[in-house]
């Protein structure tokens, strides 16, 4: 046997399922087929910007952030607690009250403090908020619908709420269960989401640094199959055993590897400008609210569902005195596949500035970035295959990082079970 187990994928669910088995004690090897660690999150650094591969945050108050990540050492440059909201009329800000007293004002002006529709919009929340726990055990239904019979239906939801959500849930049709995107609005409701002043890569950096040489980059496995009481991995023209495997790889590749069912997957296109000026001054996700406006008020108004200013988060981003700025597009839109042309001029015109001497640095393209989580679907998932074969991704707990690190935990106490 080469090992007690093999880790296929170093993603964020492999490398937290292989520290757990090493804190077993078992020998574990990790297998990634890639030139680093990472999987979906990743930065790569282009000309001195740290351009993530698809704009994304962490958010510090999820569970598994907090009980396996030293949130201090990745150093989080938060965003404000708080959204960009672009209308016809002007660029308004709507925040938080309590983490964000100096937007109390901006907030008050924005005309999104509706009574009626924050009662509703604190019932649809008020039980997930009290315990995440009951949320689980709701009844669940998709999340437009679950709007709807909530009463959340005014301005706040199409203009500030749907295109918000719709970016990070990478769904535009509010078709994700409610019950996670209640799950995912109490962590946005407790934490900060920022990023690591190194780039989100720094997160799977320090997940495989107490593995260390037990990472090998670069071995693409082709199979997993069952051999003499244990598996055995086919890896570019060698074979490989060991006592127990465990699938980490996104849903796609884990569905081919181990036989588990496909589920949907969601994808988006983030585009990385550098700006000469900033175009805001701060760390707030913008949305363009506009989209919000009645059926038959006009166009959709382009194709980007959200864009952030990463260097007035972290100047880091950036070399001195430089400007980064993400848009982003998805593809569940026709326009999802918009040309730089149009991308370019849609943030201009949400941030409200001539974006005509903007570069772009690069561009992400990820067809695979969330599985889909209809409603009524299990917010968690079996992690055993068959004997000695198991899985853990994003695709077995809830479509985020906090799925992916639980899943990889529960995936290392399974086979340690199921080694004995
Ligand atoms: C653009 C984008 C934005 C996001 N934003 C957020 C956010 O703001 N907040 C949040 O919580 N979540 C976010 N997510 C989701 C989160 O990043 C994922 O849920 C999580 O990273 C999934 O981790 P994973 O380990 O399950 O899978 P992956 O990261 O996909 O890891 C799988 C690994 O397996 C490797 N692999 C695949 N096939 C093989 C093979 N045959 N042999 C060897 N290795 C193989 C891959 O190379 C990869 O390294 C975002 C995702 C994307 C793409």
């Amino acid at each position: 046997m080469d090992a007690d187990v093999i880790v296929v994928g170093a993603g964020i669910a492999g490398l937290r399922c292989a520290t757990r088995l090493l804190q077993l004690g078992r020998d574990v090897i990790v297998l990634e087929q890639d030139d680093a660690v990472g999987g979906r999150v990743r930065t790569d650094v282009v000309d001195g910007f740290r351009c993530d591969r698809g704009f994304q945050v962490l958010n510090p108050a999820y569970p598994a952030m907090k009980r396996w990540v030293d949130l201090d050492a990745l150093d989080l440059a938060p965003f404000c607690a708080g959204v960009l909201v672009r209308r016809s009329e002007g660029l308004v800000v709507v925040a938080d009250p309590r983490r964000e007293p100096r937007l109390l004002g901006a907030t008050l002006r924005s005309g999104y403090v509706r009574p009626l529709e924050l009662a509703a919009l604190g019932r649809w929340a008020a039980r997930v908020l009290a315990d995440p726990a009951a949320v689980k055990a709701q009844p669940d239904r998709a999340l437009a619908d679950s709007f709807d019979a909530a009463g959340v239906t005014g301005r706040v939801r199409a203009e500030v709420l749907d295109p918000f959500l719709a970016g990070v849930l990478v769904d535009s049709h509010g078709r994700t269960s409610a019950n996670f995107t209640k799950l995912l609005v109490r962590s946005f409701v407790l934490g900060r989401p920022g990023v690591p002043r190194l780039g989100m890569g720094a997160l799977p950096e320090q997940l495989a640094a107490p593995l260390g040489g037990r990472v090998r980059l670069g071995a693409r496995v082709e199979r997993v199959s069952p051999a003499g009481g244990g598996v055995e991995l086919g890896v570019g023209g060698t074979r490989l055993t060991a006592r127990a495997a465990v699938v980490a790889t996104e849903p796609v590749a884990a569905a081919s590897l181990s036989g588990i069912r496909q589920p949907e997957m969601r994808g988006l296109v983030t585009w990385w400008f550098e700006a000469p000026e900033a175009p805001h001054p701060l760390a707030l996700i913008a949305v363009d609210g506009r989209r919000g406006r009645p059926s038959g008020a006009g166009r959709s108004p382009g194709p980007v569902w959200n864009a952030a200013l990463l260097t007035a988060a972290t100047p880091s981003y950036a070399p001195p005195g430089r400007h980064l700025v993400a848009a982003t597009t998805l593809l569940d839109r026709p326009d999802g596949e918009a040309g730089e042309g149009q991308v370019r001029s849609h943030v201009g015109e949400i941030y409200g500035v001539d974006p005509s001497g903007w570069r772009v640095v690069t561009r992400h393209r990820i067809d695979a970035a969330l599985p889909a989580l209809a409603p009524g679907a299990p917010l968690r998932d079996a992690v055993a295959v068959r004997d000695g074969l198991f899985v853990c991704g994003d695709h077995r707990d809830t479509p985020s990082l906090q799925g992916a690190l639980v899943s990889g935990h529960r995936a290392a106490e399974a086979v340690h079970t199921h080694l004995g």
